[in-house]
């Protein structure tokens, strides 16, 4: 029950907030000699995974859902075992977890679990091959996230209900006809391509984010992560994204100093402490280049257009020829 004692430790969010402030300052530099330092970017964005332009610190809220949720999958996939009898003979009785609602004299530990079923719910898919006695379009089977329905298709009432209808006689093969005129194109070869196998117990819950199928707390606090960039529109497999990703790949793989690498970060994400970007955050002072005194002093002015800048690039042994576009600015994407 660590998981808990963890959740439990920090069920105040007051107190959340406290240690997330504690490691924002600590990243930032505060402290109590110095005074508050500026934090150039939000703690969302260094709890953003390192191939996507964070820093990799973990969210602590989403990682404990991600935590407590381990033993609700316990819970719902070893159902005979004792500690699963006493959570349903206790919390609930009839029906499954899924429709448990919360009640005013909840514990606070059931509480908890059922602030966590949403990251259930953002894995959890019923395996075909079984007995498929479940309904087609209401139980999660798909292996298409976040939702594993399929597609909303218009019928006159009369198509398939059950998935174990969409087989043959044998109960082997899917009924390739039956499928493609029952669900989208998209769905069809989706369901076509799921295997079946020859056991015929119950279906079995298997958790969408790995292989095996089996519940890891990574893989559910990455599909937290990924569920929260879908909803703000910032869709995984975009080309921009993809090759944002690949620049920050190798961005962290240089063979530099990681304070070098920290810098970069900076750079790229446009929070370097120029003067610009200080009086932007309310710091009265001059915008004027310190080196040159001639131009105000940007990102790009200070790397590239001043004239000192451009003395150093014409020593360093960098060829521009081939990416002539980003010779001038810091920006990612050309
Ligand atoms: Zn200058």
């Amino acid at each position: 029950m660590k998981e808990l004692t963890l959740f439990v430790r920090r069920k105040n969010k007051a107190r959340l907030w406290k240690r997330l402030l504690i490691a924002s300052k600590f990243w930032w530099g505060s402290s109590e000699e110095k005074g508050r330092k500026i934090y150039w970017a939000k703690w969302e964005k260094l709890a953003e995974e390192k191939e996507k332009g964070g820093l990799g610190f973990k969210d602590i809220h989403d990682f404990n859902l991600a935590l407590i949720a381990k033993q609700i999958w316990r819970v719902l996939t070893e159902p005979t075992l004792l500690m699963s009898k006493v959570i349903k003979g206790k919390y609930f009785p009839v029906g499954d977890f899924f429709s448990s609602q919360p009640h005013s004299y909840d514990s606070w530990m059931w509480r908890c679990w059922l602030k966590a079923k949403e990251v259930i719910r953002l894995g959890a898919r019923l395996s075909v091959g079984g007995d498929n006695n479940f309904r087609i379009w209401n139980s999660p089977w798909l292996p298409k996230f976040p939702s594993f329905l399929p597609d909303y298709v218009h019928r006159d009432g009369n198509g398939p209900i059950w998935v174990k209808e969409l087989l043959n006689d044998e109960g082997n093969e899917w009924n390739k006809d039956l499928v493609c005129t029952s669900f989208s194109k998209r769905d069809a070869e989706l369901i076509l391509s799921l295997p079946l196998s020859q056991n015929r117990g119950n279906s079995k819950l298997i958790w969408h984010h790995n292989k095996k199928g089996h519940y890891t707390v990574k893989s559910a606090y990455e599909a937290i992560r990924l569920f929260k960039q879908i909803q703000i529109g910032t869709p995984e497999s975009s080309d921009a994204n993809k090759g944002r990703k690949k620049m920050w790949r190798s961005t962290w793989k240089l063979n530099i100093k990681n304070k070098l690498k920290h810098f970069l970060w900076k750079c790229i994400n446009d929070i370097l402490p120029t003067s610009t970007h200080l009086i932007q955050r309310g710091i009265k002072m001059d915008d004027i280049c310190c080196l040159c005194g001639c131009e105000v002093e940007t990102p790009e002015h200070l790397f590239f257009q001043c004239s000192r800048a451009q003395d150093i690039w014409k020593m360093a042994p960098v060829k521009w020829t081939n990416h002539p576009e980003k010779k001038n600015h810091l920006k990612i994407g050309g």
